[in-house]
């Protein structure tokens, strides 16, 4: 049977396997390249997170591919945030309204259903085969698998291998192709906190998060009744990964900040001492692609973890590709330079979102001026529905672009900080008109 045509995706992770399964259904002859062992069989790499925050934007794509009904059995709903802050009875936060919730989702055994789906379409997977380079201008990709080295042609190359990706390499060798890798001071280090007396040791409908100013440690559930937690802390510092090097300075440190958590983690030092600290980095590019090899997901565009956004915008990105496909006729000349046009606003605003998202998990969850706006701001939620939706709620329960949902979130805080100066926060009408008067003056169309 004719094909609509070969394609090679780099990458087996989250964003290619889907990938490779939404295009191999409709027609495309797909073969994946993964650099590590076929996770099905091999133990996932070191310094990942070993689950994941699924949301609506992932769930759309999931359910276009038609395997969410596979994944579904598999989520542990979050319905909040529960706050664990010091001296002080825990405080629940809902994320939304009506039962909505972020799920819980182990990162190898959604990889694994991914790949096993695709599989199952008909693509072709070659694992322990690592892309050393890609030849733009033939549309070629140079692969060593099992020591043996080999260059594959396609009708297009779509570079899916993540934050570090050889294909965005190959790419930055060509004029005016713009990069930037942005670190921030902090790294994080996972820990696991084991069931207690077989049943999960805290809530398992949210997600825990011990603010603490310029640090945070927060938690998720994992269906074996374990949580794994994660501290997201500086490198350097007098409190800081370099200061924590022993048993003692770290019992010490959690005994004052997290002691809850300590109590709940039995070995925690021997298991600080002995797992990786990874590091956190956000990566602009720009143009994502050249001819017909084309960047998604992490690769072209990696986040910091704090909105829980980098798998759902990469699996976002694949459900935007295969609707541009659609769109252009399956005309790669086309779809590749539309797509890349259409997405990379979005990718630049979850970028700016997730980066600020950090000072609201580690520092303004706890701090009565902004628990009375979100207040507010759920308030006119209720009263005026999709005429007031909620930045948190416009990025994680709704598909309106990730770059209208920064502008109009913005607004919404801009007019909260104004209803609070004025002490009329309490007054739903005087910011709903607000609201109206600035939607026009800024020409920001709601019409989503
Ligand atoms: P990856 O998952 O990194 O996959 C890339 C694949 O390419 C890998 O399999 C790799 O082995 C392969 N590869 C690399 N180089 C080559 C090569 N040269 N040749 C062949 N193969 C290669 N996102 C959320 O939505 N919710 C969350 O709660 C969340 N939490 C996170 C927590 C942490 C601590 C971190 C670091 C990230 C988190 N993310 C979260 C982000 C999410 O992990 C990524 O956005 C997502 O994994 C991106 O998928 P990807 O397929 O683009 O890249």
């Amino acid at each position: 049977m004719k094909t609509k045509g070969d394609i090679v995706i780099v990458g087996a992770g989250l964003a290619g396997s889907l990938l490779s399964l939404l295009l191999q259904k409709r027609g495309m002859n797909v073969t994946v390249y993964e650099k590590r062992s076929d996770p099905r069989s091999a133990k996932i790499g070191e310094g990942r997170s070993i689950n994941l925050a699924l949301s609506d934007r992932g769930i759309k794509s999931l359910k276009l591919a038609g395997i969410f009904h596979e994944i579904e059995p598999l989520l542990i709903p979050m319905k909040g945030r529960l706050i664990h802050q010091e001296n002080t009875p825990l405080k629940e936060q809902l994320y939304g309204t009506d039962g909505q919730s972020i799920h819980s989702i182990s990162r190898s055994t959604l990889n694994h259903k991914l790949i096993e789906a695709a599989e199952q379409a008909g693509v072709c997977f070659e694992f322990d085969a690592k892309c050393e380079s890609v030849h733009v201008d033939q549309t070629a990709l140079h692969v060593t698998t099992k020591g043996q080295a080999k260059t594959v042609t396609a009708d297009a190359i779509i570079g899916a291998d993540g934050a570090f990706s050889i294909v965005r390499s190959s790419l930055m060798r060509f004029d005016r192709f713009n990069y930037q890798q942005e670190y921030i001071s902090h790294g994080y280090k996972e820990l696991s906190m084991p069931s207690k007396g077989g049943e999960f040791a805290m809530s398992t409908d949210h997600l825990h998060i011990w603010p603490r100013g310029s640090f945070m440690l927060i938690a998720l559930p994992n269906p074996d009744k374990t949580f794994t937690c994660t501290l997201f802390f500086p490198y350097e510092g007098v409190e800081s990964f370099e200061s924590l090097t022993d048993e003692a300075s770290i019992n010490t440190f959690f005994h004052k900040y997290f002691p809850d958590a300590l109590d709940l983690i039995p070995n925690l030092a021997e298991q600080f001492l002995a797992n990786p600290t990874s590091s956190l980095v956000t990566i602009r590019c720009s143009p994502w692609y050249k001819d017909k090899c084309l960047l998604i997901g992490d690769a072209a565009h990696a986040l910091v973890p704090f909105y829980g956004q980098g798998m759902n915008a990469a699996f976002e990105d694949c459900c935007i590709l295969i609707e541009t496909a659609e769109q252009c006729n399956y005309n790669w000349d086309k779809i590749i330079p539309t797509y890349s046009n259409l997405r990379k606003p979005d990718a630049d605003a979850i970028a700016e979102l997730a980066l600020a998202n950090f000072i609201e998990m580690r520092d303004h969850v706890g701090d009565a001026d902004f628990l009375t706006r979100k207040l507010t701001d759920a308030r006119l939620h209720a009263a005026f529905g999709l005429e007031w939706i909620p930045m948190y709620s416009m990025v994680t329960f709704s598909e309106i672009p990730y770059h209208l949902a920064l502008r109009i979130g913005k607004l919404q805080e801009e007019i909260l900080t104004t209803a609070q100066q004025a002490g009329r926060l309490d007054d739903l009408a005087y910011c709903m008109e607000l609201k109206q008067k600035h939607t026009a003056a800024r020409k920001l169309t709601l019409n989503h």
